[in-house]
């Protein structure tokens, strides 16, 4: 019996991660491919795995937002982005055409999270989430073993929070929203209250209890909603020496112990490292 060979792919704003693999303890081959325009970027994909044979399924984890509407015609297809030249385009339809096999594809999040159910520091655990809080804000859920699906991929990232008293002024840096999550505790956000990144603020800077507020009221309403056993939180932001101590404890205090799961012990950092996202197109091929 041959080995099934999967075709992995990391869509991203900058770069595509491209991987083949046979299980997701070897990823044989890797490429990085800028991302330009779809013609440019979709044109090089192809070519990269004509070049390394035969597939017999393929996982994508890709920026959005995304048509995951299996009885729509823009399946597969980006939303509407700010990124120039990609609204609209196919990103799975050409996978399926040039190598007649199934394409599995979702968020990079929602890949994410799958792949920390599976093989991170959501194993073990019927509920679960996983948040990035980098550049932008993005959230998915995985219940039951399965990516929390509705009209569209959920959008946890743009959730409404109340504000933290000293943090009156910002309007919020999301172009829809304003003050939402994304708006108040991404990357840009903090860049454009504090004029640096957070890791670069001194360690007791406000600045530092006001994001971890934010993210703390992240947390007691996704335990009010999925009763998760676990909450993971990558991304730049959160690799903030210190950070993540200060969600638990500001989580803690918000959910004045209601909820079932202690914070210290459901608030965690990524357990995969190198090739997560990878690892995340590779669980979307799972089903
Ligand atoms: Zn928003």
């Amino acid at each position: 019996m041959n080995t099934a060979r999967y075709g992995l792919v990391e869509a991203g704003g900058t770069k595509f991660v491209l991987g083949v693999a046979t299980d997701k303890d070897t990823i044989e081959a890797t490429t990085r491919i800028d991302t330009t325009t779809p013609e440019e970027t979709i044109g090089a994909m192809l070519d990269w795995f004509r070049e390394h044979g035969e597939l017999d399924a393929i996982g994508v984890a890709s920026f959005g937002p995304l048509d995951l509407d299996r009885f729509s015609p823009y399946w597969g297809h980006i939303g509407q982005t700010p990124k120039p030249h990609w609204s609209g385009a196919d990103i799975a339809g050409p996978l399926q055409q040039a190598f007649g096999c199934p394409v599995a594809i979702d968020t990079d999040v929602n890949g994410a999270a799958l792949a920390e159910y599976h093989w991170g520091a959501g194993q073990g655990h019927r509920s679960m989430l996983y948040f990035t809080i980098g550049t932008g804000i993005g959230g998915g859920a995985v219940v039951n073993g399965k990516i929390l699906q509705g009209l569209g991929h959920p959008e946890m990232g743009h959730i409404r929070l109340p504000r933290h008293p000293d943090d009156t002024e910002f309007n919020g840096s999301c172009p829809f929203h304003g003050d939402c999550l994304e708006g108040l505790a991404s990357g840009p956000a903090i860049k454009a209250r504090w004029g640096m990144s957070l890791s670069e603020l001194p360690a007791d800077h406000t600045a530092h209890d006001i994001i971890a507020f934010y993210v703390a009221q992240t947390v007691v309403t996704m335990q009010a909603i999925f009763a998760p056993g676990r909450i993971i939180f990558g991304g730049g932001v959160m690799a903030t020496p210190g950070l993540i101590d200060r969600v638990r404890h500001q989580a803690a205090t918000l959910g004045g112990g209601y909820f079932k799961g202690d914070p210290s012990e459901i608030v965690v950092l990524p357990g995969l490292g190198d090739h997560s996202g990878l690892l995340g197109a590779f669980a979307l091929t799972l089903g």
